[in-house]
């Protein structure tokens, strides 16, 4: 039984796909998509033995390993430039997926959609989009288990000359701001209440860092300005 947070991602790959799911762990995201369509293929890549180990097992159980490719690396190193044509990376903070995306660029010669799934720090990944010709298509953010999780799909459209995005806007997201769901105001609700109190301790520190402190303020803002109205 794959968890609603997989499902959602699987809804953003075409028919057919040639994917690659970064820190698959059991490789259930490609055991799944490849169980519900016959012509999708997929490499599974792990850079830990023991979750590396949990995808091998969990592909032979299934005899797929004709169509998932189970293979142990860092990232992206474990892909041939055009192998894959869309990238999932989930269930990794923001910063630990931009990291990979950057670390792995060229790898990325062929690959024309990455759905990322970050539980924090969606910012840093909707930058790198930006600066590497990968357009936001669509954005999610849902609740499962009383955990909130965001889901960014990009396009590679190079020729596309893109609008500016705003601090703001790669804080939230520009497709979320414009969709405020359930989630998304429970979440943002959920992140005032704590900034408030981190600020209130930051304040309080012997040597207080006011330029932490000043972009802290300026998210409680934006957070207090995007719910005002729900
Ligand atoms: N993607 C699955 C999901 O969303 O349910 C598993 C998420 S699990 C929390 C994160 C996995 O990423 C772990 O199995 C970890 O070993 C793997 N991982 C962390 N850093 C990695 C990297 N640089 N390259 C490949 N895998 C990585």
């Amino acid at each position: 039984q794959l968890s609603n947070r997989l499902k959602s991602i699987t809804n953003y790959l075409p028919e057919q796909p040639l994917f690659a799911d970064i820190g698959s762990d059991h490789a259930y995201l490609p055991c799944y998509v490849c169980l519900h369509d016959s012509k999708a293929r997929a490499i599974a890549g792990e850079i830990n033995q023991g979750p590396y180990q949990r995808a091998y097992e969990q592909v032979e159980k299934w005899n797929l390993s004709d169509r998932i490719h189970v293979r142990q690396g860092d990232g992206l190193s474990v892909l041939e430039p055009n192998e894959a044509e869309q990238i999932v990376i989930a269930g990794m903070g923001g910063t630990l997926i931009t990291n990979i995306l950057e670390n792995g660029k060229e790898k990325l010669a062929g690959v024309n959609r990455i759905i990322a799934q970050p539980n924090i720090n969606a910012r840093y990944i909707r930058k790198w989009f930006h600066a590497h010709s990968f357009v936001l298509s669509a954005e999610e953010v849902m609740e499962e288990d009383g955990r909130f999780y965001e889901i960014l799909i990009a396009d590679y459209q190079p020729d596309l000359v893109t609008k500016e995005i705003t601090e703001k806007e790669y804080y939230f997201g520009p497709f979320n701001l414009q969709d405020k769901n359930q989630a998304f105001i429970k979440k943002w609700e959920h992140v005032l209440e704590r900034k408030k109190q981190i600020i209130a301790q930051m304040k309080n520190a012997s040597q207080p860092d006011e330029e932490k402190i000043a972009e802290f303020e300026q998210q409680m803002n934006w957070l207090k300005e995007v719910l005002k109205n729900e």
